[in-house]
């Protein structure tokens, strides 16, 4: 064992909660150490959200190519370049990392790029990326280990090199043919980016629609429009093997006797928490079935002294989850008693348009018998997607019996923005009233609320 260094905190992880816990705590002037084995920030801003919200835009920006005429520019010849598409995202990716070095040097918390597992109480080991190991001590410990894809057990999928989320962002030519495995919200907004470059898509899902938890009209909505992007999906698909080579050809072979054909396979399942091999059992830190540390609604692990936050902790899987995660961890080591429970959160899928919401579905508004009122419109009564040409989608809203909101959705341009209006009034226990009184500006999407607002039904006498 090298020489222990003792440390005020140790953080294993620089994903979002990881990082920011390290930086505070560090610019408080306490000795942090934060243990990192691959990328500094971790996943968001490397391989996660960030890169694959800039690889989106830029198929946003092919699918005005695409649409030119409409907007009455007419251009001569045009193609994608795959390559120049990936040296875009490298260029944010690497200004990202430089903001990351920066604020560890402001913050004072020391990086340091290798393993992070328990060899005893209070005590972590990293086997550093260098080579060689070092011991850290510390009274607090705080894990935020992520997440990573997961590569289903099904023969010949391992073998066949699949891409992840990570893979593909670098692809520097385009697949002719890409089948993704699972239509959740990763798989979808590959295969709209993709297919707006200009591959063919088919995306492999083994429940009966896509997004098959949303409420129906959401269902039906998303069917269409991945219908009208050209995006083939088979649904109901149970794979029993994969014949070939990722990036060569690759067959995906179903238990109806049905065979897809491609020439690259995105394997878009599901993530699992990175939480193996961390000599857990050596300090009594127990998992979940899922595999997630287990933590009580304080994000403290069944080891004293020990938190976790983010995805490895079974938080939403959100940067912004475990971001929050960060703040309520923060808040209690100063005194707080906060906890995790009853936090309203927040997500968009990052189609075009955007999924956006928050609070209750009505699929989930009907499973616990809460009563609501429905407001709903099109997109299409919100005038600024007239002025866009935007205009698919709509806007929902559950209001209770009180008049406060239960829960919001929307598919339309730009609809994530619209999110913490709502927010703050679930939040702050307000009526609906009080957003459908405001003075809204024209034409903006946020306008829409007014003739979101005008048709939920009144309150009965
Ligand atoms: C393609 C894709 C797109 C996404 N888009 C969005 C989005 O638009 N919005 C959103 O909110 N979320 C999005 N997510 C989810 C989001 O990226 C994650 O929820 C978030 O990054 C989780 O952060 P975290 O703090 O849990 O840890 P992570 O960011 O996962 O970081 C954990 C870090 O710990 C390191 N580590 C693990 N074990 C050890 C160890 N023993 N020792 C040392 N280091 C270790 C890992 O290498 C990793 O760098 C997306 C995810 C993917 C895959």
């Amino acid at each position: 064992m090298s020489t222990p260094e003792q440390y005020d905190a140790i953080v294993i992880g620089s994903g979002e909660g990881g990082k920011y816990l390290a930086w505070h705590l560090a610019s408080q002037g306490k000795k942090v150490a934060n243990v990192e084995d691959k990328r500094i920030g971790g996943a968001c801003p490397n391989i996660a959200c960030l890169p694959s919200k800039n690889v989106i835009h830029s198929a946003k920006v092919a699918s005005f190519f695409q649409r030119g005429k409409e907007f009455g520019i007419v251009h001569g010849k045009w193609h994608v370049d795959m390559a120049a598409v990936s040296a875009r995202r490298e260029r944010m990716v690497d200004g990202l990392r430089e903001i990351h070095l920066a604020n560890y040097a402001k913050s004072h918390a020391e990086i340091v790029m290798g393993f992070g597992r328990f060899i005893a109480d209070k005590t972590i080991e990293v086997a550093l990326n260098a080579g060689g190991t070092r011991t850290l001590c510390s009274d607090y410990i705080f894990l935020d280990t992520g997440s990573r894809a997961t590569i289903d057990p099904i023969p010949g999928l391992a073998e066949s090199a699949p891409l992840t989320h990570i893979e593909i962002l670098e692809l520097t030519t385009l697949p002719e043919h890409l089948l993704i495995l699972g239509g959740g919200f990763i798989g979808l907004e590959f295969a709209q980016a993709m297919r707006r470059f200009g591959a063919n898509v088919t995306i492999i899902e083994r429940n009966p629609t896509l997004v098959h938890r949303e409420d129906a009209d959401v269902v039906e909505l998303v069917q269409q429009l991945f219908h009208d992007e050209g995006i083939d999906t088979v649904s109901n698909a149970n794979v029993t093997r994969v014949e070939g080579t990722s990036g060569k050809s690759v067959i995906v072979h179903l238990s109806d006797g049905a065979r897809l054909e491609g020439s690259h396979l995105l394997a878009a399942t599901g993530r699992i928490p990175n939480t193996q091999n961390m000599g857990l059992e050596t300090v009594g830190i127990k998992t979940t079935p899922a595999g997630h540390f287990q933590v009580n609604d304080r994000l403290e692990t069944t080891a004293p002294g020990v938190w976790a936050i983010g995805d490895c902790a079974g938080t939403p899987y959100f940067t912004h989850a475990s971001y929050d995660d960060f703040r309520i961890v923060r808040d209690n080591l100063e005194g707080a008693n906060r906890t995790i429970t009853g936090r309203h959160m927040p997500s968009v899928t990052f189609l075009d348009p955007e999924l956006a919401h928050v609070g209750l579905t009505e699929n989930e508004a009907k499973k616990q018998g809460t009563a609501y009122r429905l407001g709903k419109i099109p997109m299409a009564a919100v005038l600024r997607t007239r002025t866009l040409d935007e205009t698919r989608g709509f806007m929902k809203v559950l209001i209770a019996p009180d008049d406060r909101i239960l829960g919001f959705t929307a598919i339309g341009p730009g609809t994530g923005e619209l999110l913490p209006v709502i927010q703050l009034a679930m939040s702050a226990d307000m009526p609906y009233t009080a957003v459908h009184n405001l003075i809204l500006t024209h034409p903006t999407i946020s306008e829409g609320f007014l003739s979101l607002f005008n048709s939920v039904p009144k309150k009965p006498a």
